[in-house]
């Protein structure tokens, strides 16, 4: 006999899933990163990409697109995607596990100081000094790898 939903462990110990997608936007050698308003989960500021949740039927590419233009002011266009990065945190008491596709865009107009209210600041900051600055490793992998495509393009 089938046992009741509420009895499948392998159904109620599943991490809930959680899918984003955002944008390593590129001006010359430099990049947007943005400190949003919301702490880690201890209280620390975070140096990170735009990105966030796709809304109704959008693509993780537009979604990202939206992400960077609504997150940081400014209007980008899509060159390539990077790949995904990978984490889980805690919610509540539950195990979410995330996945956000990152995508590179070249910058088109605009200007960071137009960011939104969820964002603390949103700034130029070099390649190579987000490369080792951002807060998360998957986020400063997607800058790596912005560089090792904008280097073999020259
Ligand atoms: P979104 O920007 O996708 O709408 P959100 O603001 O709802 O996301 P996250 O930014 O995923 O949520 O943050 C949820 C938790 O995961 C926070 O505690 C955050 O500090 C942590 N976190 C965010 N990005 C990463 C990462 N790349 N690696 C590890 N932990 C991360």
């Amino acid at each position: 006999m089938t046992p009741p939903l509420w009895r499948d462990t392998s159904i109620s110990d599943a991490p809930d899933v959680e899918f984003s997608a955002g944008g390593v936007v590129v001006r010359d050698d430099e990049v947007i990163a943005i400190v949003p308003v919301k702490r880690d989960a201890s209280g620390h500021r975070v140096l990170g990409l735009p990105k966030g949740h796709l809304d109704g039927d959008e693509t993780p590419a537009q979604a990202a697109q939206r992400e960077v233009e609504e997150e940081t002011g400014v209007s980008a266009e899509l060159v390539d995607r990077l790949g995904d990065i990978e984490y889980s945190y805690e919610r509540r008491g539950r195990r979410i596990a995330k996945r956000v596709a990152f995508y590179l865009f070249r910058y088109r107009s605009g200007d960071v100081a137009d960011h939104d209210h969820e964002i603390e600041d949103a700034r130029w900051m070099p390649l190579e000094e987000a490369a080792s600055a951002l807060t998360y490793e998957g986020e400063r992998e997607m800058v790596g790898r912005a560089l090792s495509r904008l280097a073999s393009d020259r």
